[in-house]
């Protein structure tokens, strides 16, 4: 597998050209919606005003008359330059780390380059490093800090449980109120409780076989649902693992994965609902399930085409299998029902976490009557020492309750509009091949002109552009994620206008920089 900020990156996959001209989706007509999103929830815009220089692989287009610009090499060297000034207690610690923490992090993905970034606290919009330098964080932990950093009602909240008890492993009224608002939210009705995204896409795989009593399972290419055996395959393959288009290979995400196990993995692409209708014919009766994020978001942002989803639900359902998405990413951060309330598609299985928790660690896993019965009657065993612990509870309460309110939506909504204008702009005016998806809180800059539909497309962008845009953001100000074109930004609910200008005006820099006019950026605000 490739590196992930080397190979990863994001995408849209506009339903049509026409509606994101409009910069607009339609939902697709479908089943329970248990709220519905304004189709403004997704927002899209492009694009230079003429076609990309064919001879020129690369994400600009020089003005006419433009001086010949600065390398993308150079440019990148010159922010890592800036960006190592800037932290020299980073570098310290990063050096002194790596005696007792396994390289120098607490997870892998914490690795940036030119150098991981140490931070001292958060507050509100914000994170600070050990220099001290401030950062309007649209990074927001990869995702889980839609609450912003110490939100008052999650603070009261998690104070309050502290002085009565953090762990008991037995059920408290918190985690009743915590299922219910997620069923009315979520429109599934029984939920269960873990504590992390992995463990909750392993619960449904796990569910979907002992249900089914099948072994197979369908994954999308480029889809990530954490680091259990069953899903680490295909998640960020080289173009030489690739296999065929029309039968991926499955394979292994990284050393440690039994070749036994991904073989029980059936790869296909994103939007690609001939693959699925095929490989359900060639296994009748072999699939349990198929597990998907709706909305991909290890992929930049790549929307589902119109169909794609319910399709995908009719399909199994025939083949007497089970339809699980992973809204670990989109839960609360598409909009206030995350991908299910944005394309009206109920699946059989939900699986939640990051953001539903306000910043403390929390997982869900949601479902019909008819697949958590098979929990309820011990058919599958979901258990786990902290499932649903009073702490995180009281968090997760606070947070769907309290925090990820109409209103909290509302501005969030006016924020991304904000963001997107921004972009667009500098997109615009320096001519950049590249076009803006937007969904709820999230959304990301795709160095492309054409939409992107699946993960091989999403592959095939440069992703230095990215990694260049992530440094301008950064010694300007605003912590995105670290990985390239595979993240996206995500507006809190403490972002306010002046966040986004910043963001805005490094993009602009970013831009003028790569596309047809070329100054430094000034780190200074
Ligand atoms: N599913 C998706 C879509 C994710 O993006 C992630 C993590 O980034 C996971 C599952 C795994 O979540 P966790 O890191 O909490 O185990």
């Amino acid at each position: 597998m490739a590196d992930r900020q080397a190979s990863l990156s994001e995408s849209p996959a506009q339903p049509s050209s026409a509606s994101r001209e409009r910069g607009s989706w339609t939902p697709q007509p479908d089943v329970s919606v248990p709220s519905p999103q304004p189709v403004s929830t997704f927002a899209t815009a492009a694009r230079p005003a003429a076609p990309a220089d064919p001879a020129r692989p690369t994400a600009t287009r020089p003005a006419a008359g433009a001086e010949p610009r600065r390398s993308l090499a150079d440019i990148i060297a010159e922010q890592e330059r800036i960006f190592v000034d800037r932290q020299p207690e980073s570098a310290r610690l990063a050096a002194e780390a790596r005696e007792a923490l396994a390289g120098g992090v607490t997870s892998s993905w914490q690795i940036s380059r030119p150098q991981p970034v140490w931070l001292s606290h958060g507050s509100g919009s914000k994170v600070y490093d050990v220099d001290g330098n401030d950062y309007v964080d649209m990074h927001g932990g990869y995702g889980a800090a839609m609450a912003g950093h110490a939100h008052p009602a999650v603070v009261a909240a998690v104070q309050h449980q502290v002085t009565r008890g953090t762990h008991f492993a037995q059920p408290t009224r918190e985690a009743l109120a915590v299922a219910r608002e997620l069923s009315r939210r979520f429109g599934l009705p029984q939920w269960r409780f873990a504590n992390s995204g992995t463990e909750s896409t392993m619960d449904a795989v796990h569910l979907m076989r002992a249900i089914t009593g099948r072994d197979l399972i369908i994954k999308v290419e480029g889809c990530y649902h954490g680091h259990h055996d069953s899903v680490q395959v295909s998640v960020y393959p080289d173009a030489d693992e690739f296999g065929p288009a029309d039968r991926p290979a499955s394979v292994p995400a990284s050393a440690g994965i039994p070749r036994a196990l991904t073989d029980l993995t059936i790869i296909v692409g994103f939007n690609d609902l001939a693959a699925v209708d095929r490989v359900l014919g060639e296994h009748p009766g072999g699939v349990a399930g198929m597990i998907v994020e709706p909305i991909m978001m290890n992929a930049g942002v790549i929307l589902p085409e119109p169909g794609y989803l319910a399709g995908l639900r009719e399909l199994l359902h025939a083949h007497g299998a089970l339809l699980a998405f992973d809204e670990v990413k989109t839960g609360l951060t598409a909009g206030p029902a995350g991908a299910i309330g944005v394309t009206g598609v109920t699946p059989d299985i939900i699986c939640l976490a990051k953001a539903i928790g306000g910043g403390i660690a929390v997982a869900a896993i949601g479902g019909t009557h008819e697949v958590m019965r098979h929990v309820s009657d011990g058919g599958y065993e979901q258990v786990g020492t902290f499932n649903g612990n009073p702490l995180a509870m009281a968090a997760a309460r606070a947070m769907l309750c309290e925090v990820a309110t109409p209103d909290a939506y509302k501005r969030i909504d006016a924020l991304r509009e904000q963001a997107v204008g921004g972009v667009s702009e500098a997109i615009t005016r320096y001519g950049l091949a590249a076009h803006v998806v937007a969904v709820g809180a999230k959304g990301c800059i795709v160095f492309s002109q054409e939409p992107i539909r699946d993960f091989r497309g999403f592959y095939a962008i440069d992703d230095e552009y990215s990694h260049a845009h992530w440094l301008f953001q950064h010694n300007g100000g605003v912590f995105l994620p670290p990985w390239g074109k595979a993240e996206q930004w995500l507006i809190s609910v403490q972002h306010d206008e002046r966040d986004i200008t910043r963001f805005n005006r490094n993009v602009l820099q970013f831009a003028s920089c790569i596309g047809s006019e070329g100054n430094l950026l000034d780190s200074a605000e």
